[in-house]
């Protein structure tokens, strides 16, 4: 009990110590406010013009800071898509069962995606093109390869897949890309890679075969985005071994065309449709006039709302 008040008491001690110091300040400051009557009207103008400027100092030093934490904002999410732009967009789901594990996922109207550093996976003529084939979608294209062949990465990325389905893709790899892009390899006859590796764009990831469900040696090629099936045919020129562009500009209603009309025949491109690149400090309003549509009608075109993030990089339709 004894002890418990000594305790108290030091603490009240203590806390005196430290008040009193701002005692004597607030005293002090207050005298000075006091001796203010006694200067004159000239030297009050300079005090108050010199504690003008002090404030109008502090106000710019902190848009300047405010206009710092925006750009710094910019280049965060700008190195974050430099990074792995594929993570944001898959949302971190990482599935090393199946190719189509996001049914979950928002799929962008529109997205650019980077295809400079593409490897042809195997030099052979298509034996089957994506479409409709007896009676079921065939989601990827056929090239031909002899059993042994070697079979490279199209782009670098990781392992995401390494399987057997014996009455389908037979012993098969999907790879995510850092592009957002997933390539599926189908009718292998050996892995030259472990699930979740990294590989470099034409690296070798595997042998070809005729493994699974397959009437002869032959590579099953799929290029997938969020689950969602492109026709390889429309990145890659098949006949010289490169793809068409640079980048290629992933369109969710062309998507939904496949689905809804069951077949490969895209929906013509309306020669009218235009894209920006978002850049560093556009807003819609800066967008939306320099195509001079209306930000209500950018937003309907992209799906978006007035207060959605324009992220750097992102492609935004204009018309
Ligand atoms: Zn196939």
């Amino acid at each position: 009990m004894i002890e418990q008040l000594k305790n108290i008491f030091t603490g009240i001690a203590l806390i005196t110590l430290f008040i009193y110091p701002t005692n004597v300040l607030l005293a002090q400051t207050h005298s000075e406010n006091e001796s203010m009557s006694e200067l004159t009207t000239e030297e009050i103008t300079r005090l108050n013009n010199n504690r003008k400027l002090v404030a109008d100092k502090a106000n710019m030093k902190a848009e300047t800071a405010a206009i710092d934490s925006i750009r710094m904002h910019f280049e965060l999410i700008d190195e974050a898509d430099e990074m792995s732009p594929a993570d944001d967009l898959y949302d971190g789901m990482w599935d090393n069962q199946y190719v189509k594990a996001y049914s979950n996922v928002t799929i962008p109207d529109v997205h650019l995606i980077d295809l400079s550093s593409f490897a042809m996976p195997i030099e052979g003529r298509i034996t089957s093109p994506f479409g409709p084939r007896r009676g079921r979608f065939h989601y990827g294209t056929d090239l031909k390869l002899q059993t042994g062949d070697t079979v490279y990465a199209a782009f670098e990325g990781r392992v995401r897949v390494k399987q057997y389905e014996k009455k389908g893709y037979g012993y098969y790899l999907v790879l995510r890309h850092p592009n957002g892009l997933e390539t599926v390899y189908g009718h292998l006859s050996r892995f030259l890679v472990v699930v979740d590796e990294n590989v470099e764009a034409g690296q070798p990831i595997a042998l070809g075969g005729s493994t699974g469900r397959s009437t002869g040696p032959h590579l099953h090629f799929e290029c997938r985005f969020l689950g969602q099936a492109i026709d390889p045919a429309d990145i890659v020129d098949f006949n010289n071994f490169c793809t068409y562009e640079e980048q290629y500009i992933f369109e969710k209603s062309k998507v939904n065309s496949i689905s809804v009309n069951n077949s490969n025949k895209y929906t013509a491109q309306n020669g009218s449709v235009t894209y920006y690149k978002i850049k560093q400090g556009d807003t819609l309003s800066t967008i939306a006039k320099k195509y001079r549509v209306s930000v209500d009608q950018l937003c309907r075109l992209n799906g978006i709302k007035i207060t959605t993030t324009l992220r750097v990089g992102r492609v935004l339709r204009c018309s």
